[in-house]
């Protein structure tokens, strides 16, 4: 009567909303300033200035019609001409309005390229740890789902690893740096082994293998730490952004794809977008934010307190014995669990109304993730919680 995987994948919550929904009963029984709910990655920083601006200013003087009315469905074609533009000037490519397509955020970015992509019998590889709705998106499209264990000391790619998961039916890999949910920013040197890889394999293959670029935390890095844009590193790239975290608009729904112009055919490519943007129902992103985002091109919400917050979690955690990946980027830190299991971990802690996510379902088993988009007061209060947990551990 069903189709049983869309029943199992809308009956199985996520841990995430799972944690988060006991974290909401447990406000309710002791209150909301001694649960320290680290599940959800929801931007706690408001969006600048520029947005309500802009809103505002639209909402008044703007025709209605055509403020609420559909665009293009690949959306509208000033909004796209300006991202084309803002994104030449960062990166020095030679994009056009041709090359964008306006998406409800990084999701759909990316579940619009993979449908685009597959064909019968490809794969997409990732890197673990991932964001967990990859594995939902690469076999919503019939492919298989293939996983590349990061180098644990660090979590940079492993490149003998990555090298010897590419087989004839890799059609893409799905990169995302600053990563969802170690925090880690891929280094340069990681991403141009990633691509010299690619170039001998599409060689020995004779056909595209393509390098999909998940970046909604692009702009969220700290100190002076660069994401390369990988177009400029790989010809056949897509790049899936999103302004839920660059400007805090997450609700508002508005990302797009970016299809190089170096990539080959890249006009069939976006052809093949636009295709499966109406075969996936994703046409004509909300107006209103289209025009706001047009607006407010290159401004970015202020994400000083993320930065505060990782460096305060990032010294006491540290100090109380836990071990951190370093995370220049994003807003998680990712630590070892204090045992084996990390399930049972987040279980111990919560005794400590400490909400942490185990791990297991980002591919990376024996750790949790913390999300520190939260208030510094959260983090300040939440640290005897965190101490007294490591003691729990004998650290
Ligand atoms: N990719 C990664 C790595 C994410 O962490 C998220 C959201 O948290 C998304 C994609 C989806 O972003 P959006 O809200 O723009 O759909």
């Amino acid at each position: 009567m069903l189709s049983e995987k869309m029943l199992e994948l809308g009956t199985n919550r996520s841990v995430i909303r799972d944690l988060f929904e006991f974290g909401r009963k447990r406000k309710a029984e002791i209150g909301e300033d001694k649960v320290f709910d680290f599940s959800l990655g929801n931007p706690s920083v408001p969006a600048p200035a520029c947005v309500k601006e802009a809103a505002m200013d639209l909402l008044e003087n703007e025709d209605e019609i055509l403020l609420h009315g559909y665009t293009s469905a690949q959306g509208d074609a000033g909004l796209r001409e300006a991202i084309a533009a803002y994104i030449n000037g960062q990166h020095g490519t030679t994009l056009t309005a041709d090359s964008l397509y306006i998406t409800v955020g990084a999701a759909a970015s990316l579940s619009i390229s993979l449908k685009a992509l597959a064909e019968e019998g490809d794969e997409f590889i990732t890197f673990a740890p991932f964001f967990p709705e990859y594995r939902v998106f690469v076999e919503n499209t019939g492919s298989k789902f293939v996983t590349v264990d990061c180098d644990r000391r660090d979590f940079q790619i492993d490149e003998k690893a990555f090298e010897a998961a590419v087989t004839e039916h890799t059609k893409g890999i799905i990169l995302n740096s600053p990563n969802n949910p170690s925090g880690v920013v891929i280094t340069e040197e990681g991403i141009q082994n990633v691509c010299r890889i690619l170039e001998e394999k599409q060689r020995e293959y004779g056909h595209p293998i393509f390098l999909i670029s998940d970046e909604p935390y692009r702009e969220l890095v700290y100190g002076d730490v660069k994401v390369p844009y990988l177009m400029n590193y790989y010809d056949n790239t897509l790049v899936c952004y999103s302004y839920s975290k660059s400007l805090s608009l997450p609700g508002e729904r508005i990302g797009y794809i970016a299809v190089s112009d170096r990539a080959v055919e890249w006009r069939k490519i976006y052809a093949a977008i636009c295709g499966a943007g109406r075969a996936l129902g994703y046409v004509c992103a909300p107006s209103l934010f289209q025009q706001v985002v047009k607006r407010c091109q290159g401004q970015v919400a202020d994400v000083s307190v993320y930065k505060k917050n990782r460096d305060i979690l990032l010294k006491a955690l540290t100090e109380y014995g836990y071990h951190c990946v370093k995370p220049d980027g994003a807003f998680y830190l990712f630590v070892e669990a204090l045992e084996e299991d990390a399930g049972a971990f987040s279980e111990r802690a919560k005794e400590f109304e400490l909400l942490l996510v185990p791990a297991d379902s980002f591919g990376a088993p024996g750790f949790v993730r913390i999300s520190y988009c939260v208030s510094t007061e959260q983090i300040e209060n939440s640290l005897p919680a965190f101490r007294a947990l490591a003691r729990a551990y004998g650290k």
